[in-house]
């Protein structure tokens, strides 16, 4: 692990075996810290930021080193997408995709670290100036998923840094190598010691520590909704800020006029890219009544030949998911979609054959006849499963859309402009393609409505979540006030 600009292993000297869930072969042994370690780790963030000179070194001078980062990540980009492969079991393809996105991830954040000089207000009253400025938040609690493992972490790391705080990052337990490798190209950057933590181990202990420590002024979480909840009431001791990225169960709305032959490939990429397990899946799919039964048979003749196999492999197009456990966990929402009465129309099982007996794989799964009661409808499955609902009118579509705990994304397919406009406005989500599904880029903000989360990640809000306001005042002409005489 990395903590005060060393590589340490844990203080029990504890160890975890990471494994590539495609082939369950040993790939790394990190080391499994506890809350000593993580205790430590929040000192030495503490002591760089209270008295180091990271917070207050030019913001430009900030935004070179993410400069110099992000080239990094370009020049590692292969040796970075094979990790996240051999880690997670996604496509090398979609990795190679995840580490051009984070390189600009962290190119935004450079650029933008020093164009926000604050303002000067006007104050209602003469001889005054007024002066709003921001200051980094302090001491940064992150913690990040298994299903984007770098990605989320460089949507924490790039603002955080390019505000001027310092932070202790802990890697979901299971997939922390590209964190690790990426601090080690933080290293070679050369930040001050302390600013960047990255502290592996489990949730229970140092993420709760990190939730908890009075210590920490901020904790920035992307993951599940019941951690979400659990970190929220950790949080209350020392009143820290909070920023959470949790799950979504996202509508992929269809009408009837929008291009049948892109609508039906969206569809698949919608919900099965990552083998599912992406937060913002289109794993809810509202089909026009009137095109149903063309749209869905073609769809699974298409998905039929999805082509499952080894991350690592090009041709690869599904991998398997990312840990025993979660595929466990999938089955289960299998088996609840059967017993509601959805109509399983493909998948549900194992894949066979000698290339799947040791990973961690589940085939593509579509689920017809659903409603918004179901279970598999309302929960987020994270996995290879697809749910189709019909609905008769554009007010329809839009109430079955919202009827949701979830508001994270959505996307409406039709040719109509002004419905197309009207359904994205009528939406509770925090993104909405409108014919398209899944672009992000650091320019856009990114979070969710309801319970999907609290606050945003990426675009100009990215950033502003790592500061804090001053307003300044001044009396240019002070003079007794002759109130208490
Ligand atoms: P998770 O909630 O199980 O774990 C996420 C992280 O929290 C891990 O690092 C874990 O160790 C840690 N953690 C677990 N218990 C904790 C505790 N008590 N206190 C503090 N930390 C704790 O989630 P996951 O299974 O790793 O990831 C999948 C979830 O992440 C899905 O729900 C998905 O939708 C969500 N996600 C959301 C976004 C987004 O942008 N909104 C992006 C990616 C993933």
């Amino acid at each position: 692990m990395y903590v005060n600009g060393e590589w340490i292993h844990a203080q029990s000297g504890e160890t975890r075996e990471i494994i590539n869930p495609y082939n369950q072969e040993k790939i790394a042994i990190v080391p499994e810290a506890g809350r000593e370690d993580t205790k430590a780790a929040i000192q030495a963030a503490r002591t760089a930021f209270d008295q180091g000179e990271w917070p207050h070194i030019p913001a430009a001078e900030r935004g070179k080193k993410l400069f110099q980062v992000a080239a990094l990540i370009d020049e590692h980009n292969e040796e970075l997408a094979t990790l996240e492969t051999l880690d997670t079991g996604k496509t090398l393809v979609e990795s190679r995709a995840d580490m051009e996105d984070i390189a600009g991830v962290f190119r935004y954040y450079a650029g933008l670290a020093d164009k926000d000089g604050g303002e000067t207000i006007e104050p209602p009253m003469p001889d005054a100036i007024s002066q709003v400025v921001r200051e980094p938040v302090g001491v940064c609690g992150m913690i990040t998923p298994w299903n984007y493992p770098l990605l989320q972490a460089s949507w924490k790391l790039a603002p955080a840094l390019a505000a001027g705080c310092t932070m202790v990052l802990k890697p979901s337990e299971i997939t922390p190598l590209t964190t690790l490798k990426v601090a080690e190209l933080m290293e070679k950057v050369g930040f001050p010691k302390g600013v960047v933590n990255v502290v592996t181990g489990p949730g229970a202990t140092v993420g709760a520590q990190l939730s908890e420590s009075d210590e920490v002024d901020l904790v920035s979480f992307t993951g599940g909704i019941e951690t979400g909840r659990k970190i929220m009431q950790a949080a209350t001791g020392n009143m820290k800020k909070i920023a959470l990225e949790l799950g979504g169960k996202n509508p992929n709305i269809v009408f009837a006029d929008g291009d049948f032959e892109t609508t039906v490939d969206y569809a698949m990429n919608a919900v099965y890219f990552h083998a599912g397990q992406v937060c913002s899946a289109g794993a809810r799919l509202l089909v026009e009544e009137s095109i149903h039964d063309r749209f869905v048979e073609e769809l699974v003749k298409r998905v039929k030949n999805i082509r499952q196999g080894n991350g690592m492999d090009e041709a690869t197009q599904m991998g398997p998911l990312t840990s025993a456990e979660h595929r466990m966990k999938v089955e289960g929402y299998i088996q609840v979609g059967q017993d509601e009465g959805a109509k399983l129309l493909i998948g549900g099982k194992r894949p066979e054959g000698a290339e799947f007996e040791k990973g961690f794989f589940l085939e593509p799964t579509i689920f017809d006849g659903c409603d918004t009661k179901m279970r598999i409808v309302q929960e987020e499955t994270f996995g290879p499963i697809l749910t189709i609902e019909t609905f008769k009118t554009e007010e329809e579509a839009i109430a079955l859309a919202n009827d949701s705990v979830y508001g994270l994304a959505g996307a409406v397919w039709t040719q109509d402009m002004s419905r197309a406009q009207r359904v994205s406005r009528s939406l509770r989500m925090g993104t909405v393609w409108i014919n398209d599904f899944h672009p992000y880029f650091p320019q856009a903000p990114w979070g969710g409505y309801k319970q999907s989360g609290i606050g945003r990640e990426l675009g100009k809000t990215g950033l502003e979540e790592y500061t804090e306001q001053k307003h300044i005042f001044q009396n240019l002409n002070p003079q007794p006030m002759g109130w208490f005489k």
